[in-house]
């Protein structure tokens, strides 16, 4: 087996969390029984129709903007990060009314940033910062401390709340130790986020997760839309099934609730573990391509990939 190299992860995030957006987008809110039903287990609902286009949502998109931004800027800098965001708005993509509404704000110069403390008491804890941030973890991957704070930047055009942004802090820091730990070992990951992490509820979510086991349901952690409901669900999909993109995507989908955003993150999670080729062919090839689909976020993965191999990170 070819060893899995460096670009061949960051292909497998972008394109990880690219399907598992797509393909938990429209079974987004399902109760999980629902869910087994109508689809069957993990690896069933994978199996999407074969002439099936599948298109990711605002996860994936704001994920872009965050990667956009990275390779021009070579850091978060937010407002150059608030104009791509703005740039490259889909409504039809699928974002929350609050995202929408901050979003929109943005794009007539408005105060923004008066929104997004006061449209939420204390700001947002929800998980649209942790759903976007993948790709801080894996420019800053060398540099933990850099990633903690990237990530932290990245989030707050839109999620001041101390939860949402440890969300994505947590989430960045488990994608950029992936890049660097080509022999996963879960006690490992979970004592580096077990270490990063500062509040309670992530503390406990984290040692909870680390000690699942396979057979264990993860339902304990949440399926919802807060970052504490939903981010540590998607480390431990993916932790207990890391050889099997199907499996941990599969698992975390078949959760409900939040089914793009827990696709999203364990996606991305797994695919950087496994690289591009760790990926099931079938459904890449399914991702849309049209202007900015499946050969656009390649060709932006390779372009990060590309910053990244510059001598000097401001
Ligand atoms: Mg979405």
């Amino acid at each position: 087996m070819q060893p899995i190299t460096i670009s061949d992860r960051y292909l497998g995030c972008f394109l990880g969390q690219s399907i598992g957006d797509a393909v938990g987008s429209p079974i987004e809110g399902m109760a999980p029984d629902m869910i087994y039903q109508f689809f069957g287990d993990s690896q069933a609902l994978m199996q999407v129709p074969a002439d099936r286009e599948l298109h990711y949502t605002d996860d994936t998109e704001m994920m872009i903007g965050v990667a956009e931004a990275l390779c021009d800027e070579g850091r978060i800098i937010e407002d150059r990060l608030v104009e791509r965001f703005v740039a490259n708005l889909n409504p039809a993509r699928g974002y929350g009314p609050g995202a929408i509404r901050v979003l929109q704000v943005m794009s007539e110069g408005g105060n923004w940033k008066h929104l997004t403390e006061t449209m939420f008491p204390g700001g947002s804890y929800g998980d649209g910062a942790a759903m976007r941030v993948a790709p801080v973890g894996l420019l800053f991957h060398s540099d933990l401390d850099r990633v903690w704070h990237e990530a932290r930047l990245s989030a707050l055009p839109t999620h001041v709340h101390p939860m949402g942004i440890e969300g994505a802090q947590l989430l960045a820091v488990a994608v950029a130790w992936l890049m660097t730990h080509t022999v996963f070992e879960p006690e490992a990951m979970y004592a580096e986020l077990l270490r990063r992490a500062v509040t309670d509820e992530f503390r406990w979510l984290l040692s909870t997760a680390a000690n699942l086991s396979a057979d264990d349901s993860v339902s304990i952690l949440g399926n919802g839309i807060e970052a504490q409901r939903s981010v540590v669900t998607s480390i431990a999909c993916f932790a207990l099934a890391p050889d099997d993109y199907v499996e941990a995507v599969g698992r975390a989908i078949g959760l409900g609730g939040d089914t793009d955003t827990l696709g999203a993150m364990t996606g991305a999670l797994s695919g950087t573990h496994l690289g591009v080729a760790g990926l099931p062919g079938n459904l890449v090839n399914q991702l849309e391509n049209g202007e900015r689909g499946r050969d656009a976020i390649i060709a932006l993965a390779v372009r990060l990939h590309e910053r990244f191999c510059l001598p000097a990170l401001v």
